[in-house]
């Protein structure tokens, strides 16, 4: 037996009671873990190969399948886990860096968890969002800091250009390449419906989505991928991506086997070429040549469009955010330590940035600090996982949160963490046609919308709950939040009290 033999993570296990032979599970498995033998009617499972992604036993008409953890394990220990042995050893068989994707998996604090909410109760009444109005529309972009008159004494209405969201919540930016044609469908048509807006990420715009302009951001990543003229003037809001939850620091790797039709072209470079963004914009290397590149955009789409900049949460984030507002930026996105990605380095996924609570409270708190918080916008993203988390990060001072892990899981994704592969069995982190399919873009648009709408219901209970009628009322309203379990610092640093306080 070769010395780098592991026993598989995973183990798929039959009931032969149940299964009627049917080979739809070996139809449907990307990863060709299944075999049937139609001569001896026997199946044979190649569970080396299987990702843990619950295709089959989800498409098994019988529910004869179902996938396990392996209990074959290394010796107990708590220095050396059974994942750094595998992970020691697929490095000594390969000599390559470990890829992975999704978000951090880490046992790391969450804080959303250690963070409660009030609710009113004797005093300063509840409010039933059934009988009475609330708003959750939130306006992303600059915002003066006082009223002022024009020379003919009426009152100045002009404002720097916004985006009106119907509640504060976007799909953060996936490109087209990493996640598929029909997955980038089912975002465009639910963020019109809900009246919220999708990113195309740095993948470009295909040619079929332009008509979801009034709803997409466009990004202008390292890469440059499929910037023009008239990409810049279809979104509502262009947003530069400096960095990236999942992987700060590094650029981005596309590799040449998903560089493929629509995909090349919409990249606007040659099919089976690796699409390498560089780890910076050979453009900015200050706040000065930010500023430039702002302007420039600004400049290119004649001021009427918000220019959102992208960061990931890392140590000196205040300092960095406040360079950014001077800048020109209209909105700062902070993506956080637990973002999502199709593909990253696992050690720089789950050793790079800090959690997004602690990013965005040091944030919120600098510019306010330094009278410069109108001057824009936060919206926040890495794993925001639910109403709850919103609700929070509003009141930590965002005005509005990114999700993309949470719309992915509403299409279908099982959190397999193997998007790198590009095999993916649900039709979303593949371009392999006959798996795309699998994803039907209107259901899940229908399922995205369904998502909202609950959890807009749900935003709506826990700020009537707190007696509050407006996330505007909400935003940087931390009196509303009880840290628990957390030191004295990690409270300092979030701004709460701590519960019973
Ligand atoms: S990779 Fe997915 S479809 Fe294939 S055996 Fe494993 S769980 Fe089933
Ligand atoms: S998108 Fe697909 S491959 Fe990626 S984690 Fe989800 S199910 Fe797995």
């Amino acid at each position: 037996m070769s010395v780098d033999f592991l026993y598989p993570e995973f183990e798929v296990v039959r009931n032969p009671n149940r299964c009627v032979n049917c080979r739809l599970c070996e139809k449907e498995c990307s990863n060709e873990v299944h075999k049937f033998n139609p001569a001896t009617k026997t199946w044979t499972t190649d569970d080396s190969k299987c990702v843990n992604c619950q295709r089959c036993s989800a498409v098994c008409p019988t529910r004869a399948i179902k996938i396990v953890k392996s209990d074959c394990a290394f010796r107990e220990n708590a220095n050396w886990s059974n994942q750094t042995i595998r992970e020691i050893f697929k490095q000594a068989g390969s000599g390559g860096v470990l890829l992975s994707s999704m978000g951090a998996p880490t046992p790391l604090p969450v804080y959303w968890d250690k963070i409660l909410v009030n609710a009113s109760q004797v005093t300063n009444p509840s409010i039933d969002p059934l009988r009475e109005p609330m708003e959750t529309r939130v306006f992303l972009g600059k915002k003066p800091n006082r009223i002022t008159r024009r020379p003919d004494g009426k009152i100045d209405v002009r404002l720097e250009p916004q985006i009106e969201l119907t509640m504060p919540v976007m799909f953060s930016a996936m490109s087209y390449g990493s996640i598929s044609y029909n997955a980038h469908a089912a975002l465009a048509m639910a963020a019109t419906e809900l009246g919220i807006y999708y990113n195309t990420g740095e993948g470009g715009l295909h040619e079929d989505f332009y008509k979801y302009g009034p709803n997409t951001i466009v990004q202008v990543a390292s890469g440059r991928f499929g910037v023009h003229e008239n990409y810049l003037q279809a979104g509502a809001a262009i947003e530069i991506k400096m960095g990236q939850g999942a992987k700060p620091g590094v650029g981005g790797h596309l590799p040449g086997a998903k560089i493929v039709g629509d995909v090349a072209k919409t990249r606007m470079i040659p099919e089976g070429s690796d699409a390498i963004s560089p780890a910076p914009h050979h453009d900015v290397y200050s706040i000065e040549d930010l500023r430039q590149l702002v302007f420039s955009l600004k400049e290119a789409t004649e001021y009427q469009k918000p220019i959102i900049v992208k960061v990931a949460a890392v140590h000196n984030i205040a300092a960095i955010a406040s360079g950014i507002a001077r800048s020109g930026a209209d909105i700062i996105a902070i993506d956080g330590y637990r973002g999502g990605t199709g593909a990253a380095p696992t050690r720089i996924r789950d050793n790079v940035g800090i959690p997004i609570e602690l990013a965005l409270a040091a944030v919120d708190q600098r510019l306010r600090d330094e009278g410069i918080r109108n001057d824009v916008s936060l919206v926040v993203s890495g794993s925001i996982r639910s109403a709850s988390d919103v609700v929070k990060a509003v009141a930590l001072g965002a005005d509005a949160c990114g999700i993309a892990t949470s719309a992915l899981i509403a299409l279908g994704c099982r959190l397999c963490r193997s998007c790198q592969l590009g095999k993916c069995n649900w039709g979303i982190a593949t371009q392999r046609p006959e798996l795309v399919k699998r994803l039907d873009p209107n259901v899940g648009a229908r399922r995205l919308v369904n998502l909202m709408n609950a959890w807009r219901r749900e935003i709506k209970e826990m700020m009537g709950g707190m007696g509050i009628n407006s996330i505007e009322a909400l935003r940087g309203n931390r009196m509303m939040l009880r840290g628990l379990g957390l030191t004295e610092k990690e409270l300092e640093i979030l701004g709460v009290s701590h519960a019973g306080e």
